[in-house]
């Protein structure tokens, strides 16, 4: 592509920093359902929830990581966190005997909010594969 082009290209949504629905829901400037909290990580229920269960589990920092498929080197001790997070999820809310962890990355996947979330799901008999 030619620098011209490359100067005018438009950066897709996953690649901007814009301020997504889950900063204003980190900010307490809309209303969530908390499930658990510390001092990286938010998780609270997804607002049209796919199983009686169902939770997403956020960085309380995105820096950079708006998809999984942004992630880098230094996003590993944050991946490990919020992986961790989502079996306390699972804990909490007693579904530890199966549950399911879910990220959407990008738009074959059907991503729709760009800041990395895992969904928690559970409390019914998941279905194998996944659409
Ligand atoms: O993986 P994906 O990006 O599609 O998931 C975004 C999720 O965020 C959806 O499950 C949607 O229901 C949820 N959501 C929410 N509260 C909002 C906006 C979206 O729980 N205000």
């Amino acid at each position: 592509i030619s620098q011209a082009a490359a100067a005018a290209r438009v950066p897709p949504v996953s690649e901007t920093e814009t301020r997504t629905i889950f900063d204003k829901i980190i900010a307490k400037e809309i209303p969530s359902t908390v499930v658990y909290e510390d001092d990286a990580v938010l998780a609270f229920r997804d607002i049209s929830p796919q199983a009686p269960v169902h939770v997403l589990v956020i960085p309380k920092s995105r820096d950079g990581l708006t998809e999984l498929g942004k992630a880098g080197k230094r996003h590993e001790e944050i991946l490990g966190r919020l992986l961790h997070a989502a079996k306390m999820v699972a804990e909490k809310e007693g579904i530890l005997e199966g549950f399911r962890v879910v990220i959407n990355s990008g738009p074959s996947a059907c991503q729709s909010v760009y800041h990395l979330h895992l969904h928690v799901l559970g409390g019914r008999q998941m279905k194998w594969p996944p659409g």
